[in-house]
């Protein structure tokens, strides 16, 4: 038992250091170093409503990164660092597309301190509340990955620019794995997680296991877990794994294995 499992272990370790790279590039704000910006044609316009999208959803992803940063030093919990260094990617990919479309940068570089007065709310009082315990800390975590799923969403719903539309669905997938570690995270501490935004149905779309998702050709496998010897090894070893049809329509090809930012 254990020689048929080896073969699968030893690929996922692989593919894992493999696939690390990317999630850990860029440091301070609007520093797109090491990673590659979606290409935009060149001359393209968008509309003032899309420009404003950008800006607010630029402001947005610091509003996460900077809340995460804020309470990973406060209770040292790793999923905060983990999440907080894949929130860095996600405004980096809007600081592409505002770079592309010779739009200027709407987030400021202080950590905190935001143009938009909603989101300077909105932080002040996050901040404020994820003091209180790890868990609301937790809570508060999965509250901004409600948020940014409903603005994604509605922001894909209101663009036809196709490189908006793959950056923002880019940003929603990462949404969706970050609410699924915050809620992994208050189960391992014996508390579930209420819905605190969307529909319950909402948030159990988002938390989904596995996906196929028709628009890509892709199969998305959330929390792929693996057993051995008749036991599932601790959540530790959890990844995500993303297939791709092949063009003869019947066999799937692995594109990607990732180690979730899950819970340690
Ligand atoms: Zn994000
Ligand atoms: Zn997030």
């Amino acid at each position: 038992m254990n020689a048929h499992l080896k073969p699968l272990v030893i690929s996922l370790a692989m593919a894992l250091s493999f696939n690390v790279m990317p999630a850990s590039a860029g440091n301070g704000p609007g520093n797109n170093a090491g990673m590659t910006c979606i290409s935009v044609p060149a001359g393209a316009q968008i509309s003032e409503s899309e420009a404003a999208s950008l800006s607010f959803m630029r402001e947005e992803e610091k509003l996460a990164r900077d809340v995460y940063q804020n309470l990973y030093a406060q209770w040292q919990d790793v999923v905060f660092n983990n999440i907080a260094t894949s929130e860095q990617t996600h405004m980096d990919q809007i600081k592409c597309l505002l770079d592309g479309y010779g739009l200027p940068d709407s987030a400021l570089d202080e950590v905190g301190r935001f143009n938009n007065s909603d989101l300077q709310t909105l932080y002040d009082s996050l901040i404020e509340r994820g003091q209180t315990s790890l868990i609301e800390a937790l809570r508060v975590g999965g509250l901004i990955e409600e948020v940014d799923i409903k603005d994604l969403q509605q922001a894909i719903s209101e663009t036809e620019v196709v490189e908006i539309q793959m950056v923002y669905n880019n940003l929603l997938k990462g949404s969706e794995n970050h609410l699924r570690a915050f809620t992994g995270r208050l189960e391992q501490l014996g508390e579930t997680y209420t819905p605190q935004l969307l529909s319950a149905e909402a948030v159990s779309d988002a938390l989904a296991t596995a996906i196929f998702d028709l628009d890509s050709q892709t199969v998305v496998i959330n929390e792929l877990r693996i057993r051995q010897n008749g036991r599932l090894l601790p959540q530790t070893n959890m990844y995500q794994v993303e297939l791709r049809m092949n063009r003869d329509g019947q066999t799937l090809q692995l594109m990607k294995v990732q180690r979730h930012n899950a819970p340690q």
